[in-house]
Formats: structure tokens, sequence, C-alpha cells
């Protein structure tokens, strides 16, 4: 088939595939996408569903709604889950957001040379979500520069408190060069990672001290936009952002002078962040060779874990920034249950907008 060939229902350009295929899926259209993928809310209303990032029949949900004509839903529990039917369909079963597209242009019967399955593609096992694969983690961690060569990322966080060269020397966070070649997974908000305003990168630590996963953040939130992004379709749960004390304790791995960093962490305390800017405020704010400074371990939106609570020597006074709000407050709660049999907890407020 020639590409000058066109008709009535012809694929358009890769932009208008995206308007096209947001537009047909207004809210009601949404809501069935919904029931077909199998996570139809059915406690309550007509306008909501399950999350397809959480899958944990959460009685909230997501709600649906629609915005300019496109049909658009958010999750009540995680800011990141949210998006129109490309998202939803991306999230759901796992898929980059142009297979999302091609797939929705499927099951709407918009691209007639597409072929037709005779019957809907067998759905995937849920499987629980995983980390991105490790090697393209290593490899776009790589890929990205020192804050110092990304003077207007740079400058946006030094406004912010946090000492860029600091978290630079520390490899706390890097700047993602605009237009850099990124896995799929590294995409949200309508765009890949190096195109859009998310470029700073923190890495993000598992139980064992080992890169495990990376989070882009803004350094000020679009508008009606989250505020940083996880890797598409994969889970944060259980990862931590670590300042190298921390990575340490986590890998139960010695200090340079052969200390075991238990014994460093229970003589400084640990403290415990939530979010990007309170975490690189905290890991930036004492000099590497303070003595008697705090190991600082960061979470985001609760990826706190039991086998990350394990890592904790016991006997650690470790103090806890809580932010004001109703999460922060759960967050705190998890973290009590999980460590206050064994350490010494003290909760302290952050404020409701994470950095101080
Ligand atoms: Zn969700």
């Amino acid at each position: 088939m020639s590409r000058a060939q066109s008709g009535a229902h012809a694929r358009s350009p890769q932009s208008d595939r995206f308007g096209d295929i947001k537009r047909h899926f207004g809210a009601a259209a949404l809501l069935e996408l919904a029931q077909a993928e199998g996570l139809h809310h059915r406690g309550s209303g007509r306008n909501r569903s399950e999350c397809p990032g959480c899958r944990n029949g959460d009685v909230r949900g997501v709600s649906i709604g629609e915005r300019d004509g496109c049909g658009v839903w958010k999750c009540q529990r995680d800011e990141q889950h949210r998006g129109t039917a490309i998202d939803f369909l991306a999230l759901a079963r796992s898929i980059d957001p142009v297979e999302a597209v091609g797939e929705l242009e499927r099951i709407a019967g918009i691209d007639s040379r597409v072929p037709h399955h005779p019957s809907p593609p067998p759905r995937k096992p849920v499987a629980p979500p995983a980390y991105p694969p490790a090697q393209e983690v290593a490899k776009l961690w790589s890929r990205c520069a020192p804050l110092g060569l990304e003077p207007e990322i740079a400058a946006a966080w030094a406004a912010r408190g946090i000492d860029v060269g600091h978290a630079e020397d520390r490899s706390l966070a890097r700047a993602l060069p605009r237009g850099v070649e990124v896995p799929r997974w590294a995409f949200g908000a309508g765009e890949r990672w190096s195109e859009g305003p998310y470029r700073l990168i923190v890495p993000l630590h598992d139980c064992n001290g080992r890169l495990a996963s990376l989070h882009a953040r803004a350094a000020v939130a679009p508008h009606g936009k989250p505020k940083g992004l996880s890797p598409l379709g994969c889970t944060i749960v259980g990862l931590v952002m670590a300042d190298p004390l921390t990575r340490l304790m986590l890998a139960g791995e010695p200090c340079g002078d052969d200390e075991p960093s238990a014994n460093v962490v229970r003589r400084c305390d640990l403290v415990i962040t939530e979010g990007v800017p309170d975490f690189l405020t905290w890991a930036t704010r004492f000099n590497e060779r303070a003595t008697g400074a705090p190991a600082i371990l960061g979470m985001i939106a609760g990826s706190w874990t039991e086998a990350v609570a394990a890592r904790v020597p016991k006997g650690t006074a470790v103090y806890l920034r809580q932010h004001a709000d109703a999460a922060g407050a759960k967050y705190s709660a998890r973290i009590v249950e999980t460590l206050g049999d064994r350490c010494s907890v003290f909760v302290t407020e952050a404020g409701a907008g994470g950095a101080p």
C-alpha cells in the first residue's frame, strides 16, 4: 500500500494520531475501555475504575472525567497515575505509549490498515510491576550529565536552596541533556523525559544499595501535571534515594576507614525525608568530611518497605520528616510500625510543600 493512498480513516501523522485518539476516547469511551480491560470499579459510581497502575482494589480507584473533549483519569492514591486513554492503556498493559495508540486505534476502528485481530489479544497475566531492566537504568544514568553542565537545571535547583555542586560530588542527582535517547519507560506526562521539564534525574536504590531505577523531577511542576515521573509501567516500591552513607548501610559495607557503616549510622543517626527537594536539601547540607553528619534516606510516595526498614541498624535514632498532609501521616505511621520496636523514631514536620 502506497503512502500516497489515503482515505477517511487513514492514519494521520504521528502527532495527530495522539490527539485524534485522545479526543476519540472521551469520558464514556474511557470508562468502556477500563471495563474491557477488567478494571471496572464495581463498588462505586459510574465515573470510576480501578487504577491500571495500583490494581489493588483500592476503594478510591481512579476518577474519570473529561477535559477539552478528551477523557482524563486520575488515581486517588498515586499522583503519577493519571492521563488520557493512552496512558491508561499503556499502564494497564505495560506497553509503550506508541503501542498504546496503535491498540486504541484498533479498538476504535480508526485505522483500517491495521490488521484486525479476530478476537481481542489475550490479556497478559497481571504480574506484579517490576523495576526497569538494570542495564537500561545504568545506561540512562551514564548518559546524564553533571548538573553543572546543564546551567538551566542547576540554576532552578540552586534557587530552591540545593547545593548543586555537592549533589554532583555525592552522585545524588544528575541532569538529563535535552534530546538524549531514552528507553521506552522514560516517558510520562505526554513526552519523553529528555524532551520536557522532567530532567533532574535521581537514582533509586534497592534494599541492598544497588541502583535499581531512576526518578525524573521537574524543578517546577508544569500546570496540572505531576511534580516527578517514575518509569512507566514499573514500580518504585522498595526503592529509596540514598546518600553515600545510606548506600553503604543498605549494602552492609564498611565506610572508608573500615568502620562498619551500621556503627556510623547508629552514632550519627538517620534522617528520612519524603520527596526529591527535601532529600536533596538534607543530603547536600553537610560537608563531606563533617564528622557526625547523619545518614540521609529519601522515599518517594511511600516507597518504604519492611525490607528497607530491616537494613536500619538496631538502636539508631531515626528523624522522620513528615509532610503535613494525609499521605505524609500515612507514610510516617508505616515507618514507625516497621522501625518502632528496634529504633527510636522522632517525627518532625517538613511542611506541606516539600522543601523547607
Ligand atoms: Zn494508582
